[in-house]
């Protein structure tokens, strides 16, 4: 038998983690099927769980101190119906699943999974997004690229949830005078994971391409932003230059 918690408020729900080590469960879309249990007994998920998607202090996307915040427990389909989110963060949210899911799955559930094929984390690394977390005793902000540690594994502690992503309205205000580019590989068009996935954005300056960007998912342990292949600024090619393509919005 599960203990399941279902906290009204966050503060609730903050004791409740610290008190019983309780796990978080949003839209349960990995958690339900990674303890799925075949034999139609209820999943078998080891230790209490504690829904946090019912928290509307978890629900919104605001500007905060210079960051795009997007809460914890909004679903997929209202962080995409929302004309602030980057183009970018757009394209590939756009390419999970399938809407039916979007209504229930979360973005704090995409990147706590750490999947090297989650595809909403491409396009948070390069925008140098970060990932607030909150825990009774108070809270921290971890940069995207130091989350992710590997397969499944991130640097939330026992005691702390994800209270939001949140990404420098730098690139926001940005974003859409640059190149970008989004491209996932499936086996099938909806509900099909990557197999590869690649997010690159890119400033030009008088024909040449600055702050170029660029991230891969699915080809290593964790999803790789490649920095040093975008460290010498290139003269742009024509063909290289397509603002028109299929996922840019
Ligand atoms: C049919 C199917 C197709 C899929 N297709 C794709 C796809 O194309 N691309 C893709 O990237 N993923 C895909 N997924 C995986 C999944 O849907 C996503 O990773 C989704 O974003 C997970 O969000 P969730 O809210 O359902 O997470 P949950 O299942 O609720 O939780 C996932 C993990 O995050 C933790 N968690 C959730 N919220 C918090 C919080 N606030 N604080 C701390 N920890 C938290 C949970 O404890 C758990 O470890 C698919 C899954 C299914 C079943």
């Amino acid at each position: 038998m599960v203990n399941f918690y279902c906290p009204e408020t966050l503060e609730e729900a903050l004791s409740v983690r610290s008190d019983h080590g309780a796990v978080p469960l949003a839209g349960g879309t990995d958690l339900m099927v990674r303890f799925e249990n075949w034999s139609s007994l209820p999943a078998g998920i080891p230790g209490p769980v504690m829904s946090v998607g019912q928290l509307e202090e978890l629900k919104y996307i605001r500007e905060e101190d210079g960051q795009l915040c997007i809460g914890a427990a909004l679903p997929l389909n209202q962080v995409l119906e929302d004309q602030r989110i980057p183009r970018s963060l757009a394209a590939a949210l756009d390419e999970i699943a399938a809407p039916s899911l979007r209504n229930l799955a979360t973005l704090a559930g995409n990147i706590q999974n750490a999947s090297p094929a989650a595809d909403s984390v491409p396009p948070l690394l390069i925008m140098d997004a970060r990932v607030r977390l909150l825990s009774s005793a108070g809270s921290r902000t971890v940069d995207m690229g130091d989350f992710i540690t590997g397969p499944g594994k991130t640097v939330l502690k026992e005691d702390e949830i994800i209270e939001s992503v949140r990404i420098p309205m730098d690139f926001v205000n940005k974003e859409a005078a640059g190149i970008l580019s989004y491209r996932k590989v499936g086996t099938r068009k909806a509900n099909a994971l990557s197999k590869l996935s690649v997010c690159f954005w890119a400033e030009t300056e008088k024909g040449v391409l600055k702050d170029i960007r660029l991230a891969l998912g699915a080809v290593a342990a964790t999803v790789v932003r490649l920095k040093e292949a975008c460290a010498r600024p290139a003269p742009l090619r024509r063909s290289a230059c397509r603002r028109d393509g299929p996922s840019c919005r």
